[in-house]
């Protein structure tokens, strides 16, 4: 019942036409947009019309809500779903926006560090958590291995198994244990190598735990696909069947 419900008013979202504003923050906004074919364009904007409509978007710490806000942030996140279809992160309700990193005190044994800031977290179960400047400032630029919006909706894809620890579920067992087996293999080399001091092409807060391996692996894949490919192939092909897709299209489209 709630599926034929939530169907029926997804056909409903896409029987209005995506609105002109949308495509100019689109092609303003996010760089990956340009580069996409047509098909992958449809695709997206699709993708964004159904998030912008079913989730539940917050501004807070004086930011204002808007179109524009809404628009870039799902439009990025989709760029993780084009290889997908009928998935658009149902496991996340909101979205909350803050105009800038957010302050937390963290607790790391009597020490309570005032100054850590956070461009964004995903909680299970929980919402999204973003800063617009830092939203804007990885969509804008391209090829530098940042995405904040890709990291935290690369967790939420992560916690669909029950928990974000960086395990992921694959059609088949035999390529699940396929990236566990590398996953580990390539998570040790990058904590020695952060370690060492060796420089990454991996951003080295992906030593932190599996769970930020993979989200920060999979700005590296879309952000760097054809480094990722020449330095990390197995990780690179296991994260091509994960995505199904190939973002190294997008490095030599003519689109842009
Ligand atoms: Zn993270």
């Amino acid at each position: 019942m709630f599926d034929w419900l939530q169907k029926r008013r997804r056909a409903q979202i896409l029987e209005t036409s995506f609105p002109d504003d949308w495509e100019t923050y689109l092609t303003a906004n996010i760089v990956h947009f340009r580069r996409l074919n047509d098909i992958e364009k449809t695709k997206l904007r699709k993708a964004i019309q159904i998030m912008v409509a079913e989730k539940d978007w917050e501004a807070h710490g004086g930011l204002q809500m808007n179109e524009e806000i809404k628009v870039t942030i799902a439009g990025l996140a989709s760029l993780l779903l084009l290889g997908v279809d009928d998935f658009y992160f149902e496991n996340v309700k909101t979205v909350i926006v803050f105009p800038k990193p957010i302050r937390r005190e963290t607790n790391s044994g009597w020490v309570i560090d005032r100054d850590t800031y956070h461009s964004g977290e995903a909680w299970q179960g929980g919402p999204v958590i973003l800063s617009w400047q830092d939203t804007l400032k990885d969509a804008q630029t391209f090829g530098n291995g940042h995405n904040l919006v890709i990291h935290e909706f690369a967790h939420c894809l992560d916690g669909l198994d029950g928990d974000m620890a960086g395990s992921l579920q694959f059609d088949d067992r035999q390529t699940t244990l396929e990236w566990d087996r590398v996953c580990g293999e390539e998570f040790e080399t990058l904590t020695r190598d952060v370690r060492e001091g060796r420089e990454t092409l991996i951003n080295d807060y992906g030593a932190t735990n599996k769970a930020e391996f993979f989200a920060v692996c999979s700005e590296t894949f879309f952000e760097k696909p054809i480094q990722m490919q020449g330095q990390h192939s197995e990780l690179f092909d296991l994260l091509v069947k994960y995505y199904q897709l190939d973002p190294r299209k997008w490095i030599t489209s003519q689109n842009h």
